[in-house]
């Protein structure tokens, strides 16, 4: 650019036409009144795409309703779900039609045979009324007040202090009325037979009830609250118990036998045994396998291998598997990624498990002990 300028834009072997144009581009940026700054730079010089995403981030006018809905109390779905309302993007009939496609439109709500626009799905439809007539109230909302989408729910989110229980459920509610409808008007559409509108308030009710373990609303709460849950019939959270653990034996399904594997280490050593038992509980072979180190899953993996081993030399073939570790189980069940270190006893274990019918489960240590820690010790001893 700069040589073109010494030359005053008379560059040897380009047409006129672009000459022209950068001239006027030149030119214009010259006439500029003042510098502005289009884009940052950053420390490095360097420009970047996160720099032009935080440039137009600051830029953007902050939603004033975004700090109620991505609130992490909320389901992600219904937060999109909500952000897509509010950006006008939800394929309603007449936003379809704003798309010059010619598309004859009807309100799912068979009674008033209106057009399907976003309002009138989510404030007025006979579905959507019934439903914000019964849950708003409560929180001195009525409905016909309002005709937008918006002023109702900015009343609604407004309605209780943010960050109090109500506050918490003044957010919650409208978003999951929102839902419910989309989700029945989605069943009308594609010919379901609609649901009633007792059950579809059941459903925002199992939302409100579902959502109270995370609000905490307990008997020490405010009356306002514990009323408002009472008033459908939502029982409190209780004092949160330590869940039982049932510890119990498990026999084989009849004609499968057993193995159970127990692993033990000490500092770099590391061993394994295990029983197979019939579905009596009668020991029919035991196996211990002394390994130089290698992590619990590592021990656990070999001893899996070498019992199912055991059993192909035998001629078991039916076979009900349980070991300590869930994550061994798991991998058995091709869930999780078995660690690269690992794979060369696994490819072994895919193997032996081809030609045998093979039930694993995880049991808990406790149960899997029993028997065989003693075979584990002799690995170590040996
Ligand atoms: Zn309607």
């Amino acid at each position: 650019m700069k040589e073109a300028v010494e030359e005053e834009f008379n560059i040897p072997g380009l047409i006129d036409l672009p000459i022209t144009h950068v001239q006027i581009l030149y030119e214009s940026r010259l006439q500029a009144e003042s510098n502005v700054c289009l884009w940052a730079l950053t420390p490095t010089g360097t420009f970047t795409v996160k720099l032009a995403f935080e440039q137009i981030w600051e830029l953007a006018p902050a939603c004033p309703f975004a700090h109620f809905y991505w609130a992490n109390y909320i389901p992600k779905k219904l937060s999109v779900f909500f952000w897509r309302s509010l950006k006008n993007t939800i394929p309603v009939d007449v936003r379809i039609q704003s798309y010059a496609i010619n598309l004859a439109s009807a309100c799912v709500c068979y009674v008033q045979h209106r057009i399907e626009s976003f309002n009138h799905l989510f404030v007025q439809s006979s579905i959507t009324a019934s439903l914000w007539d019964h849950f708003a109230p409560p929180f001195g909302i009525h409905r016909e007040d309002f005709y937008d989408f918006r002023d109702l729910i900015w009343a609604w989110f407004n309605v209780v202090p943010v960050g109090s229980q109500m506050g918490c459920l003044a957010v919650f509610i409208p978003m999951v009325i929102m839902w419910e409808i989309w989700l029945e008007r989605n069943r009308r559409i594609h010919n379901e037979s609609p649901a009633s509108l007792t059950s579809i308030r059941f459903k925002v009710v199992k939302w409100i009830q579902d959502i109270n373990p995370r609000l905490k609303v307990k008997q020490s709460s405010p009356v306002i609250i514990k009323n408002f849950l009472a008033s459908f019939h939502i029982s409190l959270i209780h004092v949160r118990r330590k869940p039982i653990t049932v510890l119990r034996w498990s026999t084989p399904p009849p004609g499968y036998f057993i193995i159970n594997t127990d692993c033990a280490s000490i500092s770099m050593t590391a061993a394994c045994g295990g029983v197979v038992r019939d579905n009596q509980g009668q020991i029919v072979v035991a196996f211990h396998s002394f390994y130089s180190s290698g992590t619990n899953n590592q021990v656990e993996s070999r001893a899996l291998m070498d019992g199912l081993a055991l059993c192909q030399q035998i001629g078991i073939r039916r076979i009900a598997v349980r070991v300590d570790s869930s994550l061994v189980a798991g991998w058995f069940h091709a869930k999780g990624e078995i660690p690269w270190s690992l794979l060369r006893w696994w490819q072994r274990i895919r193997e032996l498990a081809q030609d045998l019918d093979l039930f694993v489960a995880h049991v808990y240590r406790e149960l899997n002990a029993r028997p065989d820690r003693f075979m584990a010790s002799m690995g170590i001893s040996s």
